[in-house]
């Protein structure tokens, strides 16, 4: 099955799919941007995605580009035309196409392009090895609970983890602590087996798979301490992972190339995970 993109108002071959040289998004990074997780054919927490898709949206005073009941019909026509069972499914909303000036065009409508795509299963390395981060000063501006398109810091520092053979790069503020991974939530397990997570700010993204994993840690006994945590704190966890809708959980097992806890994927971590996994599933196979 070819893959096809919805491109304002058109499904088009994803090979030759296009949109015009002028797209504010293109010249100004001016848009913004959701990633879906798709299993069994179904959009996983799609509502917590589109509620974050309105709130980038509003921040940047982008209108809708259609009205999240018509959304959600082309969503589910891009996974039809794509027969993706399990993937990510990606929207991307930008002002418009205007002649190039910094300012808001006044004539110009918002556009909108989704795109789907199959996922691998997350290599069973990564679950039984656990995966590692690296850590770099925090780079980006200071809206980062906005999901804009404008990545070059994010996309900097995980060539930078990539190079340097980890999976992931922790961004450090300038107060020693860890704000996020360049494309997921970071996440400690203290000594005392509290989980650890940055509460919501202008500094970190409002991760969908945080947000789930919060609301399904509520019905455990497990304790979680909302709270920044420095990197020397995290270096002395007995447990690390991170969250994202493409990996879910990922255990991560060395920071710096310095162990974590044993240096391999903790209990709580693979409890979670399947916390999530189920969640997930539930979604997936109901009617
Ligand atoms: N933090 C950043 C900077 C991200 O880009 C992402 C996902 O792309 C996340 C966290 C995880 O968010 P979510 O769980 O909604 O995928």
């Amino acid at each position: 099955m070819s893959r096809i993109a919805y491109v304002n108002g058109k499904y088009q071959p994803h090979r030759t799919a296009a949109v015009h040289i002028e797209d504010r998004g293109y010249q100004f990074a001016d848009g913004v941007y959701e990633v879906v997780p798709v299993q069994n054919g179904k959009l996983i927490d799609e509502e917590l995605h589109l509620d974050r898709l309105e709130f980038s949206l509003g921040e940047l005073e982008i209108a809708a580009p259609m009205d999240r009941r018509a959304l959600k019909l082309v969503l589910r026509e891009v996974l039809r035309r794509n027969g993706v069972a399990r993937g990510i499914l990606y929207m991307q909303v930008t002002r418009g196409v205007a002649p190039r000036n910094h300012a808001f065009p006044v004539m110009a409508r918002p556009a909108l392009v989704i795109t789907c795509k199959r996922l691998k299963p997350v290599p069973a390395k990564y679950l039984e090895e656990g995966v590692g981060v690296i850590t770099l000063p925090d780079l980006r501006w200071k809206r980062c609970d906005i999901k804009t398109i404008g990545l070059l810091a994010n996309v900097l520092g995980k060539q930078r983890a990539s190079e340097e053979g980890a999976y992931e790069a922790w961004q450090i503020d300038p107060e020693g602590n860890v704000t996020e991974g360049t494309s997921t939530n970071a996440w400690i397990v203290t000594k005392d087996r509290k989980i650890v997570t940055r509460p919501l700010g202008h500094e970190i993204l409002p991760g969908v798979t945080r947000r789930a994993l919060l609301a399904l840690l509520e019905a455990t006994d497990f304790t979680l301490d909302e709270r920044s945590f420095s990197l020397d704190e995290a270096l002395a966890a007995s447990e690390a992972f991170l969250t994202s809708s493409s990996v879910f959980l990922l255990p991560i097992t060395r920071i710096d190339g310095k162990k974590v806890g044993n240096g391999k994927p903790g209990d709580l971590s693979k409890k979670l995970r399947q916390l999530y996994l189920d969640h997930a599933e539930r979604q997936a196979s109901a009617a």
